[in-house]
């Protein structure tokens, strides 16, 4: 499978996935012109699109979804809890929603989802299992335990959130109520927390990993990365052997990751 990122962070967040016979889309929190354009550098003309899988309402994941669905008619996965709220947000959308409630399969790929604690009617994280290997996105998360890292096991790649650094969310400019929404169970993960979940998902199998959904004024690239290799030399488990890291950041598109 080929995934990448073509913009992740608190200010909108797509990704791509194609398989032997799927072409998808994680989200769609970007101008229509800025997808169209990474499409057709990732090597996929925009109407061959198959399907877009959406994990919750919040405009950062589908900002630029009516626009897409307007022009390109494609359907539209959501999960059934998330389902009205979406279905009102978006209205050209609203006749190719199809809602889902466990996992399914499309075209060539097995679907799962798992439900992440996060403000919005319902968030998933999916994971995406072409009966050869797997790839898992989970972002936007409150809390995260073991069920995370079962969720993921067998999967090569993971797009995981490291959300702030917890240090600059509490001293940041940002008013209280909303330091505790984002530090909450309901928010967003902190870098501390994937870190340790990055060293589960190693044990679990994941091979490379990578860093997103970062804050714009609560954390920076550097923060995130370190974060996790400390934690995973703590463990003694070697960045760039045991396990890569990536961080892909909201302004730049990550590289094509080619998973087998
Ligand atoms: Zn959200
Ligand atoms: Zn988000």
């Amino acid at each position: 499978m080929k995934f990448q990122t073509l913009c992740s962070g608190s200010k909108g967040n797509c990704a791509i996935l194609q398989s032997q016979h799927s072409k998808i889309l994680i989200d769609v929190g970007l101008p229509l012109s800025t997808l169209e354009k990474g499409l057709l550098e990732f090597g996929i003309r925009p109407d061959k699109i198959d399907a877009v899988f959406v994990t919750h309402e919040h405009s950062d994941h589908v900002s630029g979804l009516e626009a897409f669905s307007k022009k390109y008619d494609k359907q539209v996965f959501v999960h059934k809890k998330g389902f009205l709220t979406l279905a009102k947000k978006s209205y050209y959308a609203n006749h190719k929603i199809t809602h889902f409630d466990g996992p399914f399969n499309f075209k060539d790929l097995h679907v799962d989802t798992f439900c992440c604690s996060h403000d919005s009617a319902y968030c998933c994280g999916y994971r995406f299992d072409d009966g050869n290997t797997a790839i898992a996105t989970v972002t936007d998360l409150g809390v995260a335990d073991s069920t995370l890292v079962d969720f993921v096991k067998g999967c090569k790649l993971v797009l995981l959130e490291s959300n702030h650094d917890e240090q600059m969310l509490a001293k940041g400019d940002y008013p209280d109520i909303l330091k505790r929404r984002v530090g909450g169970i309901k928010g967003h993960l902190s870098n501390t927390q994937a870190s340790r979940l990055a060293v589960e998902m190693q044990k679990a199998g994941v091979k490379r990993l990578l860093l997103g959904h970062l804050s714009q004024n609560n954390n920076s690239p550097e923060l995130a990365f370190y974060a996790t290799l400390e934690q995973l030399n703590k463990n003694n488990i070697r960045e760039g052997v045991d396990i890569i890291v990536d961080v892909v950041t909201q302004d730049k598109k990550s590289e094509v990751y080619i998973i087998e």
